[in-house]
């Protein structure tokens, strides 16, 4: 393969000069003289245009779980590119891989989860969730069922439907959001929220919320719940054991539709080849994006229960709502190889019984750092919370996000990419990520902590 020669003086002035990137302060971005420029990657590694060489504890943005560098992905969108680069599925066509994709993912989900809808992101995935199911209950005669709940800090995406499902506060400032309809109730995030208490009861606590809400609200205006198996963005936030069942049997109790977003959990994060498998319970919708291509190409996929189809199918009309790219012919040709690699190097048993234990026994040493309050982790996804005080989770400052922001910077600068999320350190890496990588990691987080230990104790005086 050729490498290009980038100018990334050029580059970076360019991107202040006319990129604006996602998610980003534009007068950081500005101040810093433009982003980190990344050229290339290859397995769980990337480079940025400086020559650095940085351990990919992220999977790109949780996404590329096969790892970089796959030539067959490339291969199979160049040839379905010389075949047929794009057509639609609007009015009654299809392509093939879409529909072996479909069909494919039919075989993985199992049970009643046999129809596929097609879409570019996660967001399109749960947008795509917030019309379908009030159209579902429109049908079924329960026009009154509209309102969704979902849980403070959660991630859902980032366009005005799935950033209102979300519950970022931070995101719901701009653009006067939520719209009407969504409900938001407590998180099953014990660390933060349950701290001290048991951590079942903390679950059943949680649990409890949404059923206090659906009675407040009036269950007979419930359209779904939606939540992520394991919160990610939120900082990767694992529910106490029997919070899920508890979940699904207030579903169940009200007649709620049960909608699991597993952009982040789905095909294999956590050792199952999805978060509900995980945690045996039966969805009647769920998201999947990221994984589903690796991140190689955008495409997401919503699927949906046989029951739910069977309504949409007692009516003439039409479903009146997809993209252009619902179905995307290269993008599905590249998430189907995507699965097939996935499968031939069993890389969902890896997750489930080598580099998941492995990391959890990393990240059990992690634990011993006097800064760590907690170190937690469910297949190959995880998360080191930052504290103050040894055995508390008091935060450094006395406010939370000082101490965050200062060890990711570090693990940076030493040669790990993470993210922060509050004061936690979160880690998402690559299925195909070596025993060797996993403990660079640990130790370059360790060594960050070591690093800023000082400023951080010279910040939290009274
Ligand atoms: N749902 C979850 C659980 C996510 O983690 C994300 C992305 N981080 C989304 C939805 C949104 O996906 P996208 O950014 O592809 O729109």
């Amino acid at each position: 393969m050729t490498r290009r020669n980038h100018d990334i003086a050029e580059l970076r002035r360019l991107d202040v000069a006319h990129h604006l990137p996602a998610q980003s302060s534009y007068k950081l971005q500005r101040d810093i003289g433009g982003s980190r420029i990344i050229v290339r990657a290859e397995g769980s590694t990337i480079y940025d245009g400086d020559g650095n060489a940085i351990l990919d504890g992220m999977a790109g943005l949780w996404c590329v779980d096969v790892g970089y560098g796959r030539a067959e992905l490339a291969e199979v969108a160049r040839e379905q590119m010389l075949e047929l680069p794009f057509y639609n599925t609007f009015f009654r066509t299809a392509t093939p891989p879409p529909i072996a994709l479909a069909t494919k993912l039919a075989g993985l989900l199992g049970g009643e989860l046999q129809h596929i809808f097609f879409n570019s992101s996660g967001s399109e995935s749960n947008d795509t969730v917030f019309r379908l199911v009030r159209t579902y209950w429109d049908i079924k005669g329960e026009p009154q069922r509209k309102t969704f709940i979902s849980r403070r800090n959660a991630y859902h995406g980032s366009t005005v439907a799935s950033a209102s499902l979300g519950g970022m506060s931070y995101m719901h400032v701009q653009g006067d959001l939520p719209i009407p309809g969504v409900e938001h109730v407590m998180q099953p995030y014990w660390f933060g929220d349950g701290f001290g208490e048991d951590p079942v009861a903390f679950g059943a606590r949680a649990a409890q919320d949404i059923e206090d809400r659906i009675l407040a609200i009036g269950p007979e205006k419930i359209a779904a719940f939606i939540g992520e198996p394991v919160q990610g963005a939120g900082g990767v936030i694992i529910p106490p054991d029997g919070y899920w069942q508890q979940v699904e049997a207030i579903c169940r109790k009200y007649g709620i539709l049960l909608v699991l977003d597993e952009v982040i959990c789905g095909f294999g994060r956590l050792g199952e080849w999805f978060g509900f498998q995980k945690f045996g319970v039966t969805p009647d919708i769920v998201s999947m994006a990221k994984g589903l291509s690796s991140g190689y190409l955008p495409i997401s996929a919503t699927a949906v229960s046989r029951a739910i189809v069977e309504t949409l199918r007692s009516v003439d009309d039409d479903f009146v709502h997809g993209y252009t790219y619902s179905g995307h012919p290269v993008a599905a040709a590249v998430a189907l190889r995507n699965l097939e690699i996935i499968e031939r190097e069993q890389l969902v048993d890896r997750v489930r019984s080598d580099v998941g234990p492995y990391f959890a026994a990393a990240l059990a040493r992690l634990a011993a750092h006097p800064l760590v309050g907690e170190a937690r982790s469910l297949g190959l996804i995880g998360a080191v919370e930052i504290v103050a005080e040894k055995g508390t989770n008091r935060r450094f400052g006395g406010r939370e996000g000082m101490a965050g922001p200062m060890v990711r910077d570090a693990c940076i600068a030493g040669g790990l990419m993470v993210r922060a999320v509050r004061d936690s350190i979160v880690m998402c890496p690559p299925f195909i990520i070596t025993h060797e990588e996993i403990d660079r990691m640990v130790a370059i987080i360790a060594a960050a902590l070591d690093q800023v230990a000082e400023t951080l104790r010279a910040l939290d005086l009274p």
